[in-house]
């Protein structure tokens, strides 16, 4: 067994949890989101009732079917609203949910709001001209050309059916993932075109003081977030730590770390575990921001992370020269040690999974013998790290288990040749202690959901399991 290991790993600072950058996440931080969250539904439905929409859906007749497209005309605004702000990168939603949660919340109010505004425009028609009119598409049409802010409403409504229609998984597996990317951000076209016929002629917006105050305010929240913390906080961060390449170096077949350094990297909010979108600024199509984790732990001097090639975006980090300016955003990812007090620890990675965890080797304060590593990984070749994994066996007593083999032909986290075994039980047999553990998983989505599910059946709380998802 080799005792060598890059300096990265060789000689930490005295240990602070990293605590110093970025302190830990409150609980209440979650709880709060999701309260904050369902009240604005509240609000508006509130608000509402109150501009008299019940009496009006309770009356019948075609004012009710007005009332009640105005209702969902509202929640399509609020969810549509909210969702923004999920996206946003706001620190403190990014800390208390993660990327990968916050993605699929992001996904189901998108489609809601969707369906919602369906709802809306169909019995806002009703509504105004009757069920029982003769030339339905006619009357839409007259509304359109009719009241004020309708067209730019419209044009709205067909980015945002452009955005549901490529979100749909069928048509997003044959998307490129960048062409993908780029027609989601119409999303905020559509937003910003739906607005003013909500300011325009929308009841519940101008008749009533509070109303008009609420919806200003969440239209400026959102879009102050977005400015703030999607161009505000990046633009600052590479001007204030100015990243470049510092060497490249071939870990083995399809794999390459990338050595950065940067001014007052000390300051730089990052943990162990984190991930930054990265833009490499050597040629065309550097614009292409890719998510990589850190893979080594960030101590104030340099970042490292390791890429693995799989298309274009991640073949090009292989040819990066030193000196080469790289663009951050970010830190992301809730998979940190920041909520570890000590005691057994268990990690499971497979594949290219491996990076993050590694560089949470080297941050958590576990004693030897507590921290267990579950490398899964189809072949020998593929294993990433073998020397500086090594390294953490022999001077901070880490037990590094190798799972190898091809994929198993059910949903498992386990190898084809280990699949008769139940997953939980896998678990438990490798790692006994494992419901009072400490647990981190990363990996591929499948592969994920199979090891999460088995950590739980093994007894593992939902508080002790921290997951990162390297697809979303
Ligand atoms: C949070 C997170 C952390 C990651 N950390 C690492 C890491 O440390 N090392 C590593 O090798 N890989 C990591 N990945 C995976 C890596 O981002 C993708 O492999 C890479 O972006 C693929 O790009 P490509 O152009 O080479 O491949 P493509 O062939 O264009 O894409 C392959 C697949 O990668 C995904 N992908 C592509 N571009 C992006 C993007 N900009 N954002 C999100 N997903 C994308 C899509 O699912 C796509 O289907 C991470 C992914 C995530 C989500």
């Amino acid at each position: 067994m080799t005792a060598t290991a890059p300096p990265v790993h060789r000689a930490p600072a005295p240990y602070s949890g990293g605590a110093d950058r970025l302190p830990a996440t409150p609980r209440w931080y979650a709880d709060a989101g999701g309260v904050a969250a369902g009240l604005t539904l509240l609000i508006v439905t509130a608000l509402w009732v109150g501009n008299g929409g019940l009496q009006q859906v309770g009356g019948g007749g075609a004012d009710a079917f007005a009332a009640a497209g105005r209702l969902t005309g509202l929640w399509a605004s609020d969810l549509l609203l909210l969702q923004v702000l999920l996206m946003a990168r706001v620190p403190m939603v990014e800390r208390a949910f993660g990327q990968d949660r916050l993605a699929r919340w992001h996904r189901w109010t998108g489609f809601t709001s969707f369906w919602l505004m369906v709802a809306h425009i169909l019995l806002i028609i009703i509504g105004y001209r009757g069920a029982d009119s003769p030339h339905f598409l006619g009357e839409l049409w007259d509304l359109i050309w009719t009241y004020p802010g309708m067209l730019l409403a419209t044009a709205g409504t067909l980015a945002l059916v452009m955005v549901v229609v490529t979100s749909i998984r069928l048509a997003r597996r044959k998307l490129r993932y960048e062409s993908w990317h780029l027609l989601h951000l119409y999303a905020y076209a559509g937003v910003g075109l739906a607005l003013p016929h909500q300011l325009w002629t929308g009841t519940d917006f101008i008749g009533n003081k509070v109303a008009t105050a609420y919806w200003w305010t969440l239209y400026a929240v959102s879009a102050g977030a977005v400015v703030a913390y999607r161009i505000g906080v990046p633009v600052w961060r590479n001007l204030r730590h100015r990243l470049v390449v510092d060497r490249v170096v071939a870990e083995g077949p399809g794999l390459t770390s990338v050595h950065l350094r940067g001014r007052n990297l000390a300051a730089l909010p990052v943990r162990a575990g984190q991930f930054f979108q990265w833009r490499f600024l050597d040629g065309p199509g550097w614009s292409r921001a890719h998510p990589y984790s850190l893979s080594a732990t960030p101590h104030g001097h340099g970042l490292r992370i390791t890429v693995k090639t799989l298309g274009d975006g991640s073949a090009r980090v292989a040819s990066l020269r030193p000196g080469t300016r790289a663009l951050i955003e970010g830190p992301y990812g809730k998979l940190t040690g920041e909520s570890y007090r000590g005691g057994p620890v268990v990690m499971l990675a497979c594949g290219i999974g491996v990076t993050p965890l590694l560089s949470l080797l080297g941050e958590l304060p576990y004693a030897p013998g507590e921290a267990t590593l579950i490398y899964r990984a189809r072949t020998q070749a593929e294993i990433a790290f073998r020397a500086e994994l090594e390294w953490f066996a022999t001077h901070r007593g880490v037990r590094v288990i190798y799972l190898l083999g091809p994929r198993a032909d059910r949903p498992s986290w386990l190898p084809a040749q280990h699949a008769d075994h139940a997953d939980a039980e896998a678990l438990s047999t490798i790692a006994p202690w494992i419901a009072y553990s400490q647990v981190f998983v990363c990996g591929p989505e499948g592969w994920t959901d199979a090891a999460r599910t088995a950590a739980r059946d093994a007894g593992v709380a939902p508080e002790n399991l921290h997951t990162e998802l390297f697809a979303w």
